[in-house]
C-alpha cells in the first residue's frame, strides 16, 4: 500500500513507460515552520509511470494518505474563480437532475463545505465526506454535514446499510489523489441510487500533456486521468461515463457524467464521443506520447534556471507567488531556494509565516510582497494568473512584471 507500486493501481498491468522523473521530493503540502526547518525532511521518489495495459498515468512510489492529508492545509474558500465554479455547477446540477427536499446529494472531497452549502440553502439534503477533521469541522459550522473519512467500498456499504443512497455524487478534483483506485470508484457504484449520476471532475492529462504541466504531479497525485483510462476503470466498477463537459479549470479539466452500466435508455453523448476522438488522435494509447514529454519537462528547467541567473545579473528581484503544490514540485525539480527566490506571497493566512517544504522559501502575504517591490512576480498556480493579476495589479506602479513558468518561462506584458 505505501512504498514503490510494482504494478499498475487500476488493472495490474506493467509499467514499463517513464513519463517523468522528478527526483526526490518532499510531500507538496508539508509546509514547515521555522523551527521544523532544521530538522531533517522525508523525501520520496516522484515519478510519473504509465501502464502498459490501460496507459493510466500515475505515481509508482505512494506515500502514506495520513501523512499527505493530515494536516491538510488548504480550504478551497480561498479562490473566488473556484467559489463561482462550483456555484454555477450547484445551479447545473439542480435543475438538471431533478433535486428537491427528498433528494440526497453526496460530496467525495466536500472539504470546507464550499460547494455543498449551495444545495443547503435550496433546501436539498447533503453529504459531504472528508478525512481532514479540520475542514470537516469547519464545513459543520455553515450546515453542512461531514463525515470524516477516506471514502471506499466500506464507507458506501456503511451509508446503504443505514438507509441513504445519493441521488448525485460529486467528486471533484479527489479521484488523482486516492491510491486505492477500484475501491473508491466501487464505493460509488455501491452509494448511488440505480438512477443516480456521479460527477467526477478532474485535470485532463490531454492538457497536460500539451502544455507540459509536469508541476501538477506531485506525491499527492497518485494518478493522472485521461477519459480512455478512467472508462475502463468505471467499466470495472459496473458504471458507464455518459456525458463529459470540458472545463478551463486546473489549467484544462474534464467533468464525467457517470450512471449505472444497467441503467436502461443511456446513450453516449455528442461531446463523450469528440472527447474519445480528441485522446485518441493525440496518441493516449500510444507509449511515445508519453516518452517525448519528458524532454520538454527538462527544456522547461532550462528555461527557468536562465531566466533566474539573468534576472540576478541584471539585479533584478523575483519573488513568487502562489504557495500551492504545483509550485513546490517545480521549485524542488528546478532546485531553488530562498536564494534564487526570498520568498512566496499567498492569501492564505494558514500558510504565512510558514517555509515551503524543500526549498525552504518562506511565505508572506501579498501585502508584504507589495512592500518588497518586486521587479518580477513569478505565478507559480498559472492556472489562477488572470486572478493573481487583478490582485496584485499594484506591482506596474514601479514597472513591476507578471511571469508564468510552465510550459516554459514567459514575461507577461
Ligand atoms: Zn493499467
Amino acid at each position: 500500500m505505501v512504498g514503490q507500486v510494482s504494478a499498475c493501481r487500476a488493472c495490474g498491468g506493467a509499467l514499463s513507460v517513464t513519463m517523468a522523473d522528478l527526483g526526490l521530493q518532499p510531500p507538496s503540502n508539508a509546509f514547515l515552520t521555522p523551527e521544523q526547518a532544521q530538522q531533517p525532511e522525508k523525501r520520496y521518489p516522484l515519478r510519473a509511470k504509465v501502464c502498459d495495459l490501460c496507459r493510466l498515468v500515475q505515481v509508482d512510489y505512494d506515500v502514506d494518505p495520513q501523512e499527505l492529508f493530515g494536516n491538510y492545509v488548504y480550504f478551497s474558500s480561498y479562490s473566488d474563480d473556484w467559489l463561482a465554479h462550483a456555484g454555477h455547477y450547484c445551479e447545473m446540477a439542480r435543475r438538471r437532475f431533478a433535486l428537491a427536499s427528498h433528494s440526497l446529494v453526496v460530496e467525495l472531497a466536500s472539504n470546507d463545505g464550499y460547494l455543498l452549502k449551495n444545495f443547503v440553502a435550496d433546501g436539498i439534503p447533503v453529504l459531504g465526506i472528508d478525512p481532514s477533521d479540520t475542514v470537516a469541522a469547519a464545513a459543520g459550522k455553515i450546515g453542512v454535514p461531514t463525515l470524516v473519512e477516506f471514502f471506499g467500498e466500506s464507507v458506501a456499504r456503511r451509508l446503504v446499510a443505514a438507509g441513504r443512497h445519493a441521488d448525485l455524487m460529486i467528486g471533484n478534483n479527489v479521484l488523482a489523489h486516492v491510491p486505492k483506485l477500484n475501491d473508491f470508484v466501487s464505493g460509488i457504484a455501491i452509494l448511488l441510487k440505480p438512477d443516480g449520476t456521479v460527477t467526477i471532475e478532474f485535470p485532463h492529462l490531454l492538457k497536460l500533456l500539451e502544455h507540459v504541466e509536469f508541476d501538477t504531479i506531485y506525491h499527492e497525485h497518485y494518478s493522472y486521468l485521461s477519459l480512455y483510462a478512467l472508462e475502463q476503470v468505471f467499466a470495472r466498477a459496473g458504471l458507464k461515463v455518459y456525458d463529459v463537459d470540458e472545463l478551463s479549470t486546473h489549467g484544462g479539466s474534464l467533468r464525467i457524467y457517470a450512471t449505472h452500466a444497467a441503467r436502461p435508455g443511456i446513450a453516449d453523448s455528442e461531446s463523450l464521443r469528440r472527447v474519445r476522438a480528441k485522446e485518441e488522435a493525440a496518441g493516449i494509447a500510444e507509449s511515445d506520447t508519453y516518452r517525448r514529454f519528458g524532454e520538454r519537462v527538462l527544456a522547461c528547467r532550462r528555461s527557468v534556471l536562465d531566466f533566474l541567473s539573468t534576472a540576478k545579473r541584471e539585479g533584478a528581484s523575483v519573488v513568487a507567488y502562489g504557495a500551492a503544490a504545483k509550485g513546490n514540485t517545480l521549485m524542488n525539480y528546478c532546485g531553488l531556494t530562498r536564494a534564487d527566490i526570498p520568498a512566496v506571497a499567498d492569501r492564505n493566512p494558514h500558510k504565512q509565516g510558514k517555509l515551503l517544504p524543500g526549498s525552504h522559501i518562506p511565505v508572506i502575504s501579498p501585502d508584504e510582497l507589495l512592500a518588497l517591490k518586486p521587479d518580477y512576480v513569478l505565478i507559480l498556480p498559472w492556472n489562477l494568473r488572470e486572478e493573481i493579476t487583478r490582485q496584485l495589479d499594484g506591482i506596474r506602479a514601479w514597472g513591476g512584471r507578471f511571469v508564468t513558468p510552465v510550459p516554459e518561462i514567459r514575461i507577461h506584458a
